[in-house]
């Protein structure tokens, strides 16, 4: 059976570049990077270069970068430390209400522990109101955390606007750059944030590591206490081919972005717009054009996304019904909730996500299998059926 994988928000395969870089570090060079000897020498230089690489591609010093676990360890980091590091002088936090799970968990803990939390909504569109988040600010307000685009719907929000504004109010900003590094260019210094956060596994390299961007002089509490790697800001031994495979993702990204962003945006654009085309009745989640180039998220009317991707499971396709860490749960995702789509098309919204090794190939495969399937569903449907009769009970199938 053909294998087509259209779910890279959710997690990438790793590049056979980066796995080449990070092998050695498993048996030949397996020392410690924070031993004096030649054993962890020979390491310690290894993790110093993959610092730089991530320093290049997001353009800041390789003393602002901290390397972590993952981007869940990163947006906590950001969140707890600074809640921590700033509670003397404020206690209000600002974010949306469409952040990941790594945000907003991490937020409602802080709520439990003394922090009051203001989530800003989106509109129909899943963009934000900023003369809203600036009506926001209070001067008790420490942190604005706002991702830099949505795993869900790709939508892209304004970074560096949003990062004029915190440095007006002398505003701490956190930015979750998980889903935009290796898609957008991300600079910290144009977009004036103060914490960035990035994951090794959306980005071609493995799971279990990830990068925080620390911009000078943020002071944060560390999450994790013991030895005194990192500058003291994360103890633990380095996750050493992780980092190295990290540095190296980054540095492929830095070095592909154009050609990577225009590739991914014609194959997602031929896939919009064929499904549009031949399957109709489709609804787009998220802004027309402010996303990212390699996502597509729609809902297909009166059918359930679980069936949907079971059934294109079956023909070998992978995508997803928003987020990898709401699925197999029957609630329809947050950001689709914030967005105020209807339950019932909440209910089918489906995320195409592609990635590096997608082929114009594995779009003529989709636009062939999806449309007959979705007919097909939509034939079982006591909605549609209802609305192919015309028939006036429609309000009474629509309680259903
Ligand atoms: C995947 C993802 C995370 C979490 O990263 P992990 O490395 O899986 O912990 C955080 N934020 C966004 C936007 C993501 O897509």
């Amino acid at each position: 059976m053909k294998r087509i994988y259209m779910d890279n928000n959710a997690t990438t395969a790793v590049r056979p570049e980066v796995i080449e870089a990070m092998l050695p570090f498993f048996h030949e060079h397996f020392g410690n990077p924070s031993s004096v000897h030649w054993a962890g020498r020979a390491v310690s230089g290894a993790v110093e270069k993959a610092r730089e690489q991530v320093a290049t591609l997001l353009n800041c010093s390789p003393a602002e970068i901290v390397f972590t676990s993952c981007g869940s360890e990163g947006d906590n980091m950001a969140l707890i430390g600074s809640a921590e590091a700033l509670k003397a002088k404020g206690d209000h936090i600002i974010t949306t209400t469409v952040e990941h799970p790594a945000v907003l968990n991490t937020c409602e803990y802080l709520e439990k522990n003394g922090f009051r939390v203001t989530y800003l909504p989106v509109d129909r569109d899943g963009m934000l109101d900023l003369a809203e988040l600036e009506a926001a600010i209070t001067d008790k307000t420490i942190l604005i955390s706002v991702m830099w685009a949505n795993n869900e719907t790709g939508n892209i929000f304004p970074i560096a606007e949003i990062g004029e504004i915190a440095r007006k109010h002398k505003v701490r900003f956190h930015t979750d750059a998980v889903q935009a590094v290796g898609k957008l260019p991300v600079d910290v210094q144009a977009s004036k944030v103060d914490l960035l956060v990035i994951s090794g596994h959306k980005i071609g390299a493995p799971k279990g590591v990830g990068a925080i961007y620390i911009r000078r002089g943020t002071r944060l509490i560390p999450l994790i206490h013991g030895g005194h790697q990192e500058r003291n800001r994360r103890a633990g031994t380095h996750n050493v081919a992780g980092i190295v495979a990290l540095g190296k993702a980054c540095e492929l990204a830095g070095a592909e972005i154009d050609e990577n962003y225009a590739k991914l945006k014609r194959l997602r654009d031929r896939l919009e717009k064929g499904i549009i085309e031949k399957v109709g009745e489709v609804k787009l989640n998220g802004h027309p054009t402010e996303r990212l180039p390699n996502t597509l998220n729609v809902s297909f009317a009166y059918i359930e996304g679980e069936s949907l991707l079971l059934n294109f499971d079956m023909k070998g396709i992978a995508a997803s019904s928003g987020s990898a860490c709401t699925s197999g749960s029957l609630e329809p995702s947050h950001v689709m909730g914030a967005m105020c789509v209807e339950v019932s098309l909440a209910h089918s919204s489906t995320r195409f996500s592609l990635g590096h090794d997608n082929t114009e190939e594995d779009i003529d495969y989709v636009l062939e299998v999806l449309p007959p399937i979705v007919q097909r569903l939509r034939e079982m449907s006591p909605l549609y059926n209802c609305k192919q009769d015309n028939c006036d009970n429609c309000d009474t199938v629509k309680m259903l």
